[in-house]
């Protein structure tokens, strides 16, 4: 299926490692240029070069910090009409919610809900003037499940949720859809340091929490980042317009519910 993207333009955060990248990665094979944004230079030059040889795509690399106002300045000064914006951040530290002062929740709200509410404020009106716009949230299974030492994530990607759940109403009569990707277990650097700080904590060896983990999962595996960035490149194609305000999971079947 072609997915009608081709000569758009994607602003992708959090995209120089892990989901973020597979969806720039999916998005750039579909012809979209890209904005890639992180904060540590040399893999974020590294994936756009990487992506610039795999599809001849134009790619923008920002070395910025997504979640401070300065850093969204500088990703939106590149190109500040993106018709596809993909909205993430890295997830906030897992602990005991007694721990956490006001600092830790307005730290986790910035990088996990008004990042995201910010990049869409700045984008989303052009996109209904040129009646083309997708914008996927990157957000969590925890949103769904929540996770108890994950609070930080599911206080504030819960925020996001239902922030966009009214606002994804508004936009999609405009051809502008907003719609949130929750990832379960997926192999990314990310999944991979829990795993092996687990391990040190437990005293287990390392392989055996990650076959623990895949074993636990009803598909006996975790998800590649290009499944994910396969199904965000999908919720971005023209073909996509009747699709808004869906929080799609992407977790195996870890899930247990009927809905
Ligand atoms: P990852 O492999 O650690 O990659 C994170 C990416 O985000 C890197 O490119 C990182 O680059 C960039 N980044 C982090 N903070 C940033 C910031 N403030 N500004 C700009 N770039 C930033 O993580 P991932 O597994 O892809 O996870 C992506 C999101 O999905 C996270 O919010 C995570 O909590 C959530 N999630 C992941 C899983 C999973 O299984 N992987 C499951 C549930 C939820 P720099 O560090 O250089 O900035």
């Amino acid at each position: 299926m072609k997915l009608g993207l081709e000569g758009r333009h994607a602003l992708v955060c959090a995209s120089s490692r892990g989901l973020g990248r597979a969806c720039a990665l999916s998005l750039a094979g579909e012809g979209v240029s890209l904005t890639l944004v992180a904060r540590g230079r040399e893999a974020l030059e590294a994936t756009a070069q990487d992506i610039r040889r795999a599809t001849g795509v134009e790619v923008h690399a920002v070395v910025a910090d997504i979640t401070t106002p300065e850093g969204r300045e500088a990703a939106l000064a590149v190109h500040p009409a993106p018709d596809i914006l993909v909205t993430n951040a890295g997830g906030p530290k897992p602990g005991d919610f007694r721990d956490w002062d006001r600092e830790a929740w307005i730290e986790a709200l910035d990088a996990n809900m008004l990042a995201p509410i910010a990049l869409i404020r700045a984008t989303v009106d052009g996109m209904i003037e040129r009646r083309f716009g997708r914008i996927i949230n990157v957000t969590s299974a925890a949103v769904r499940s929540p996770i108890d030492i994950l609070g930080l994530s599911n206080g504030a990607r819960s925020g996001l949720t239902g922030f966009v759940a009214g606002l994804a109403r508004k936009t999609v009569a405009h051809n502008v859809t907003i719609n949130n990707l929750l990832p379960g277990p997926f192999e990314t650097d990310r999944l991979r340091e829990t795993a092996r700080q687990w391990a040190q904590d437990h005293g287990v060896p390392e392989d055996e929490v990650l076959a623990r983990r895949r074993a636990a999962n009803p598909a006996g595996r975790f998800g590649e980042p290009h499944e994910f960035g396969d199904a965000c490149a999908y919720l971005c194609s023209a073909q996509a317009g009747f699709i808004t305000g869906q929080n799609l999971l992407l977790d195996g079947g870890s899930y247990p519910g009927t809905f």
